[in-house]
């Protein structure tokens, strides 16, 4: 299935009870984001598509491998938060999941890509697999309803080790939290673990 058709299959449900197992994570996070915006709304569905033609790799595809992330990475000059939040190399990789994802890898946000070891980019490609694999299987229960504004991953907290704790001890090493703003983000993370 292309990611065209994906995101016209999703558009056309009146609502998920859950996101099925052929709809990338990426399609969830384009159409559905920060604001979850009713997809019945003309210009947010020309909105997604476009952003949808921009995409990458899904980060829960089987495209999306240990060597095609190092290739990437090997090639970007790109601070690693920032990497992982540009949708057009890996898609469906938010905020929250980016900061955990390097809290995992005991990588430091402010890396550049070009600088990891081939051993750094594979952990960092089992932290975001298992990191997207946890969220989803955390909050499937209740079923999600994507187009309620109100509604909330209940229960994501519970899997979160670094998103949101700034000054509470890292949950690793101890050390406190750290938070900084980059290009209108928080981003999260121990200075002490993260190198
Ligand atoms: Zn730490």
């Amino acid at each position: 299935m292309t990611k065209l058709s994906a995101l016209l299959i999703a558009l056309s449900l009146p609502s998920f009870a859950a996101p099925p197992d052929w709809l990338p994570s990426a399609v969830i996070y384009e159409v559905f984001p920060r604001d979850f915006s009713p997809a019945g709304d003309l210009n947010g569905v020309t909105a997604g598509l476009d952003r949808l033609q921009r995409l990458g790799v899904d980060a829960l595809s089987p495209e999306f491998t240990t060597e095609f992330l190092g290739a990437k990475l090997s090639g970007s000059r790109t601070p690693l938060k920032q990497f992982l939040l540009n949708q057009t190399r890996v898609a469906g990789i938010g905020n929250i999941y980016s900061c955990e994802a390097l809290w995992h890898a005991k990588l430091d946000p402010r890396r550049h890509g070009k600088s990891l070891s081939w051993k750094e980019a594979a952990k960092l490609h089992k932290a975001i697999v298992s990191v997207l694999r946890r969220a989803l299987e955390c909050c499937l229960h209740p079923a999600p309803v994507f187009r309620d504004p109100n509604w909330w991953f209940q229960g994501l907290e519970q899997i979160l080790r670094v998103y949101q704790r700034e000054g509470l001890p890292c949950k690793r090493c101890g050390q406190p939290i750290k938070r900084w703003e980059q290009g209108g983000r928080s981003t999260y993370f121990c200075s002490h673990c993260q190198k």
